[in-house]
């Protein structure tokens, strides 16, 4: 059986990771742990109209697809719900589509919106993982040279790109985000949508309120001073966190690169995350499978 190095355990590293031990041995490598970088953090917002213009995402039916298939995975391993299902409420322009219903506020309700429980997703997806045999080790992966005794190479590191040499061509920016927990002062029925947004948590009485784009950033770190000033949040701050996202600016799509005989990239995955790191899996396995 050939052997795969995948180095990442956020979202698109375990959807890889999934697909992949189905015909590989799999090697996870993470300096952190499972959800050590952005998706760890995120809100969890999984719908197909995402952006100001709330214009329908590329690929988006495979896309989505691809993603309630490996919910419904994490699911099964935890025996639990690792999502809500009942819509998100967008403000502000959306597509028409079947999906869609406009409602008499202005608001459109996404029928298909999901929120992720992202600590409770990855759980499940990596339980699923390790009974298909992958491994994780934690290791930090400085370079490329480091591994040895594997067939083929998987970077799915996030912002952890920027350091690898064999990725600087890619056109690639990083944008940092921030995410406000917050108090909850009544039951918040559904996720809303906007510039801002308040995402629902696993918990009733805490919400998160997101997110920033800090193009121009010098610390990785939260900045609760910086969030607040950004997100201005109506209720009580609880804690603040922050990831980077990695985007393609030329249009927003995620990239799938292979970087020599036996290296492959999965990367830009934007704040769209939840939307594509299935489908990128699915795709890695049936190119890697040939
Ligand atoms: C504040 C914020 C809110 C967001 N909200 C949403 C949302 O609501 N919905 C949505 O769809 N998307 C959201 N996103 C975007 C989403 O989080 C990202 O698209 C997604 O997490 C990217 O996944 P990834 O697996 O590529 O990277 P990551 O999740 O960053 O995973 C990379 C992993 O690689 C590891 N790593 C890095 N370098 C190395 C190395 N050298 N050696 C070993 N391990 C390494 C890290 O520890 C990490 O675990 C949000 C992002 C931010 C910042």
């Amino acid at each position: 059986m050939k052997r795969i190095a995948l180095i990442g355990a956020g979202f698109a590293g375990l959807a890889a990771a999934y697909y992949l031990s189905e015909k590989f041995q799999v090697v996870l490598f993470d300096q952190k742990g499972i959800g050590g970088g952005a998706s760890g953090i995120s809100s969890g917002l999984l719908h197909p109209y995402p952006g100001e213009k709330g214009r329908r995402s590329w690929h988006a039916e495979e896309a989505l697809q691809a993603t309630r298939q490996l919910l419904k995975v994490a699911e099964k391993e935890l025996g639990q719900p690792v999502a809500q299902y009942n819509g998100i409420l967008k403000v502000g322009p959306c597509d028409a589509g079947d999906d869609v219903e406009c409602l008499s506020d202005g608001t459109f309700l996404i029928k298909s919106g999901i929120t992720v429980f992202p600590e409770l997703y990855l759980e499940g997806l990596w339980r699923a993982c390790q009974k298909r045999g992958a491994q994780l080790q934690l290791q930090k992966i400085d370079s490329l040279e480091q591994l040895s005794g594997f067939d083929l190479t998987v970077l799915a590191v996030g912002a952890g790109i920027r350091h690898f040499a064999e990725c600087r061509h890619l056109k690639i920016n990083y944008v940092k985000g921030q995410v406000l927990a917050c108090a909850l002062e009544k039951t918040l029925e559904r996720s809303i949508s906007s510039k801002r947004y308040v995402a629902m948590t696993p918990s009733e009485k805490i919400c998160h309120w997101g997110a920033t784009y800090e193009r121009e950033f010098i610390d990785e770190r939260p900045c609760k001073e910086t969030a607040i000033a950004l997100l201005k949040p109506e209720t009580e701050v609880l804690d603040c966190r922050a990831g980077i996202r990695v985007t393609n600016p030329a249009h927003y799509f995620p990239l799938l690169e292979q970087l020599d005989a036996t290296t492959w990239v999965v990367t830009a995955l934007g704040s769209r995350g939840l939307l594509y790191h299935a489908w990128l899996g699915k795709k890695l396995f049936s190119t890697l499978s040939i």
